[in-house]
């Protein structure tokens, strides 16, 4: 199974990347993270998306494409993957599209998770992810048992450079006009699957885990 997951900032991608993960073992791909270690390692990466990223931007579809290709022709995706963050423009998910192609694989399904606008600016303003495994957690929402200290490894909890309210915003406009196109090009290609992630994230996984189980089913037939 090769499935997608898009959605604006704050949807709650990664929260359930991390059940869907637990569910069904599949290898998870998130650009964001990726990014994130590239900037902290210094590397040449790092380097060049750091400005695009603490601006709310997106990093150029030339540096993200190439390293997300050779991500998903390492052997750990030989049998699948699931993306979180990727494809984030048409470019991108023609880039995509055309490298599975190729090697006679195709996209499974995209999962949409979709809430609005308001609801993303508190959950990000409250989000918390800790230092080690990118586990999320929120102030408010889903707080962890001892405060800043993740449940899961122990590591401190940190907040992220660009979930302050003024690159909230402009995240939320580059998703907009960007990302959103993406909907109505899945859309036409029959893979987009839609989730109301308002919902508790318990159930928001039950309807994915449910949507991905018929998926497997109908792969298996
Ligand atoms: P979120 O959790 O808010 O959806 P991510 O962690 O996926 O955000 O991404 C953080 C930042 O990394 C983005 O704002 C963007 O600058 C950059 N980024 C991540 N994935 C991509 C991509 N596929 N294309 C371009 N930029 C990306
Ligand atoms: P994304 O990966 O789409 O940017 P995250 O999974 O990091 O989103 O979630 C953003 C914030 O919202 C986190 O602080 C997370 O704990 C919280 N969150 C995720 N899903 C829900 C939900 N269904 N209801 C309330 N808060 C949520």
């Amino acid at each position: 199974m090769n499935l997608i997951l898009v959605g604006p900032p704050g949807a709650g991608k990664g929260t359930q990347a991390e059940r869907i993960q637990q569910d069904f073992g599949l290898p998870y791909f998130a650009t964001g993270n990726i990014l994130r270690a590239a900037v902290a390692d210094g590397t040449d990466l790092g380097k060049q998306a750091k400005a695009f990223m603490d601006d709310g931007k997106l990093v150029p579809d030339e540096l993200i494409i190439g390293v997300l290709l050779e991500a998903l022709q390492s052997a750990d995706a030989a049998d699948g993957f699931l993306l979180d963050g990727f494809p984030r423009t048409i470019a991108q998910a023609d880039a995509l599209g055309e490298a599975l192609g190729k090697v006679g694989r195709k996209i499974t399904a995209v999962l949409l998770i979709d809430v609005p606008d308001e609801e993303v600016v508190r959950r990000l303003s409250g989000r918390r992810e800790c230092a080690k495994n990118h586990h999320t957690y929120h102030v408010d929402f889903d707080p962890p048992k001892h405060e800043g200290v993740c449940d899961q490894d122990g590591s401190k909890l940190i907040q992220r450079d660009d979930d302050k309210p003024e690159v909230i915003k402009k995240r939320l406009v580059t998703y907009h006009e960007q990302t959103e196109p993406l909907v109505d090009y899945y859309e036409g290609r029959d893979l987009l699957r839609r989730f109301d992630g308002s919902r508790t994230p318990t159930e928001v996984h039950d309807h994915v885990r449910a949507t991905i189980a018929t998926l497997r089913l109908e792969d298996a037939i």
